[in-house]
């Protein structure tokens, strides 16, 4: 039983909605979002535009309706997207690209998710009537299975301007794009920008606890809209949820630095335990990856034993562990958390 684990990073959409949050939802103004007439919504849709720099933005319940719309509205059947093979759409989004949408998808090989335009160019390819078409590009910022790892904006308009060489669009999954804007010092428009695409997720590092927020065009919308539809995810009075994604992105983006200090502070204090090994480093944002086959404890196993001592960390693989920081973790959480590896490690030492 794992409901009420006091230190819980095996994900920052772990986060539970603050009082603050919840008193931002009771009170907020609501309509029926399907007619466009919650006003909730609609402020926080223009909101998240601008932030993306965009003309216009649609509520969704989630990041993953958000990736698959983009990809409906791109895409047709058989149209190729380039990804990085360790990308979320491709890894946890039950394959809704080919399900659904029909598409394919061709991977990059990369270290940490991310990959430059010399790595994309020669895998687009030029229209022919017997390849299938090259018709988007699909980044994540920052990637997630990459340790949080921050694009700079520089790469990404490079990869737009060799994507545009054979019409292309790029689209950006920015799940967590406010966390690569705080650690950059960036604004968020300066990534997805230059994209066709983007969307920002409001239930991981914002702590909602639903939501969504993708942005485009007025005619990439409009059609978005129609998916959005069709796949059940027009909403009536979701101002309530609106509002808690309104109160998150007013307060709650500063303390992403926070999670990005605690992330750092908790791998500085693994890397010190013998036998654990850091994946990512240095850290760049709220994701830490950790091997531990060193420690004679499989990952698993690893995971078990701390979760006896309230914390939880999400096992990969057989050694690795994935740790992610959010704003329900303050320091002394962290510092329990180190704690509470040491003194698994040192029971497992003495057993031994
Ligand atoms: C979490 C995540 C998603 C999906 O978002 P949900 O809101 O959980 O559906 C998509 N992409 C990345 C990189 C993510 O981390």
């Amino acid at each position: 039983m794992v409901a009420d684990v006091p230190i819980d990073l095996i994900s920052d959409t772990s986060t539970r909605p603050s009082e603050g949050m919840r008193a931002a939802m009771a009170r907020a103004d609501v309509g029926d979002e399907q007619r466009g007439e919650d006003p909730t919504v609609n402020r926080l849709c223009e909101r998240v535009a601008e932030l993306l720099g965009y003309e216009a933005a649609v509520f969704l319940p989630s990041g993953i309706m958000s990736n698959l719309i983009a990809i409906l509205v791109h895409c047709r059947p058989g149209d190729e997207i380039i990804a990085a093979r360790n990308t979320h759409i491709i890894t946890s989004e039950g394959a809704g690209a080919a399900a659904i949408a029909g598409a394919m998808i061709t991977t990059i090989e990369t270290a940490d998710g991310r990959f430059t335009a010399d790595e994309l160019k020669p895998l687009l390819r030029p229209a022919r009537p017997r390849a299938p078409r090259t018709r988007l590009v699909s980044l994540e910022q920052t990637s997630n299975k990459g340790g949080g790892a921050v694009w700079s904006s520089k790469a990404i308009s490079d990869i737009v301007a060799a994507a545009s060489t054979v019409g292309a669009a790029v689209h950006l999954d920015g799940a967590r794009i406010l966390n690569a804007a705080v650690a950059s010092g960036e604004p968020p428009a300066a990534f997805s920008g230059p994209c066709d695409s983007a969307w920002l997720d409001l239930s991981k590092g914002l702590g909602c606890p639903i939501g969504s927020v993708l942005a485009g065009s007025r005619d990439f919308i409009e059609e978005a809209w129609t998916w959005k539809h069709r796949l059940g995810g027009a909403m009536r009075q979701s101002g309530v949820l609106a509002a808690a994604g309104l109160y998150a992105l007013e307060h709650n983006v500063e303390g992403l630095a926070d999670d990005h200090d605690n992330a750092r502070h908790l791998a500085a204090g693994l890397a010190a335990c013998e036998g654990v090994r850091l994946i990512n480093d240095p850290i760049e944002t709220n994701i830490v990856y950790f091997d531990v086959a060193g420690t004679g404890l499989s990952a698993p196993a690893f995971a078990a034993r701390v979760l006896e001592h309230g914390v939880r960390f999400g096992a990969q693989t057989e050694s690795l562990l994935r740790a992610v920081t959010h704003l329900d973790v303050d320091r002394a959480g962290i510092d329990k958390a180190l704690d509470a590896v040491r003194t698994v490690l040192t029971t497992h030492a003495t057993k031994r």
